[in-house]
């Protein structure tokens, strides 16, 4: 089996690195979520890259793709490339997630109005399934939109929804048909963030960022905006967290921060004592190292099976964010207890090695454990799906 990129590949991913090199501003470097003060440098980067026509590899053209076929490696390479130099990642995300649903289920007017301007960078989404009482349980979702004439009526509670601030638009689950089983019921709309009745409201994180609650009031949305068939939101929506697990992740990327704390390992003296003279931290390095190449391999086989539009990796991309899950905890913690009490030291201490990334890193590995499924949900579907072990 041959592992390494043609001649065509590396000369992509050469260029896409000169690229991030020479267009990303400083500013957005290393920004792990989008504020509304840096957002508009984002998209302007993110634009450059649209208009060199790297967002749409993978799309037919007449919605402003490429319409390569089978999807190329130059789609892999370019969110690997993205995260290991720190820039920003979430246009592309909703490309490799909701783009494809899109494309296999909406209508030729969502595709034609929304498809294009994702495209090219001009919009901007928010992900809206999760609400008070419905977090890994989505088919509890309870806000409402119920048909009247042209429009669907939308009411009802979100919460954690990142972005929603910044968004100019929500790709939102919600339930058209109370009265069908709870799977049955769920629609997704394509909801324009700036209708009357919705209301957006921060929460703040333990790392300080921002993510959102969202409230619908009596928003009329046009039901031209339903994506696919109404009652199949449900599917729809665990296609594209299938997407989301193992094209958001990305183990090449979340390793760069951790050869830079190599680096600093090979080097750093701490209290007079060189870190890399201590044999227990040497092992633990190693293992870590061994544990993030395996996340890497997990991922170039979802990849591999991914590149015929027809098949969506489900057991597959389960096994890479339940490990992402794991190992974020553990590499943060094996950074902080390296650096001893210097690990904990942050971002605007003088004193803080590596300029206090892993206390920050720390705190965001509890989103790694919980999100797209978390640790648990994806080892059930490992088990059942993969293994065919019952259900319970
Ligand atoms: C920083 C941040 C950003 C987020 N961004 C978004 C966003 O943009 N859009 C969005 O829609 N959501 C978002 N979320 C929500 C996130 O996806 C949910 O937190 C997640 O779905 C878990 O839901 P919950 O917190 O209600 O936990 P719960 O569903 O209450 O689960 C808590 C824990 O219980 C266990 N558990 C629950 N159900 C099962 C089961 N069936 N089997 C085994 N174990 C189980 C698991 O250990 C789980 O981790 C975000 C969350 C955070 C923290």
């Amino acid at each position: 089996m041959n592992f390494q990129f043609s001649s065509e590949e590396q000369g992509f991913r050469f260029e896409m690195r000169q690229f991030v090199k020479d267009n990303l501003p400083t500013e957005i470097k290393g920004v792990t979520e989008m504020t509304s003060e840096l957002a508009p440098l984002e998209r302007a980067f993110c634009r450059k890259m649209a208009e060199k026509g790297w967002f749409g590899l993978a799309f037919p053209k007449e919605y402003g793709g490429r319409g390569e076929n089978p999807v190329p490696m130059n789609e892999y390479i370019m969110n690997a490339e993205l995260r290991m130099l720190k820039a920003p990642t979430s246009f592309f995300s909703w490309l490799t997630t909701i783009g494809p649903v899109i494309l296999r289920y909406g209508s030729e007017e969502i595709k034609k109005e929304i498809l294009t301007r994702m495209i090219s960078c001009d919009i901007r989404f928010a992900i809206c399934y999760t609400e008070p009482e419905a977090g890994n349980d989505l088919a509890n979702l309870q806000t409402r939109a119920i048909q009247d004439g042209d429009d669907y009526v939308l009411n009802g509670q979100k919460r954690f929804i990142t972005h929603a601030d910044i968004a100019d638009y929500l790709w939102a689950a919600v339930r058209t048909d109370p009265d069908l089983p709870k799977h049955k019921g769920v629609s997704i709309m394509i909801v324009d963030k700036n209708l009357p009745g919705i209301t957006i409201t921060p929460l703040k994180m333990a790392n300080g960022l921002r993510t959102n609650e969202v409230f619908f009031d009596d928003v009329r949305v046009p039901k031209k905006y339903l994506v696919g068939e109404r009652g199949r939101g449900f599917y729809y929506m665990m296609e594209a967290l299938d997407l989301e697990r193992f094209t958001i992740i990305d183990f090449h990327g979340t390793s760069s921060p951790f050869e830079e704390f190599l680096d600093w390992a090979r080097t750093a003296e701490l209290d007079g004592e060189r870190i890399k003279d201590d044999p227990i931290v040497r092992q633990r390095i190693a293992n870590m190292r061994l544990k993030m190449q395996a996340g890497k391999m997990l991922q170039l086989i979802a990849g591999a099976r991914a590149m015929t539009r027809e098949y969506v990796p489900n057991v597959e991309a389960a096994a890479i964010r339940h490990w992402e899950g794991i190992v974020s905890f553990e590499k943060a913690d094996l950074a902080i207890d390296t650096m001893r009490a210097y690990g904990l030291l942050l971002r605007d201490s003088d004193e803080a090695p590596l300029e206090g990334w892993w206390p920050a890193e720390y705190k965001w590995a509890g989103h790694a454990w919980g999100s797209g499924g978390g640790v648990d949900i994806n080892r059930k579907i490992i088990a059942q799906r993969g293994l065919g072990l019952p259900a319970w």
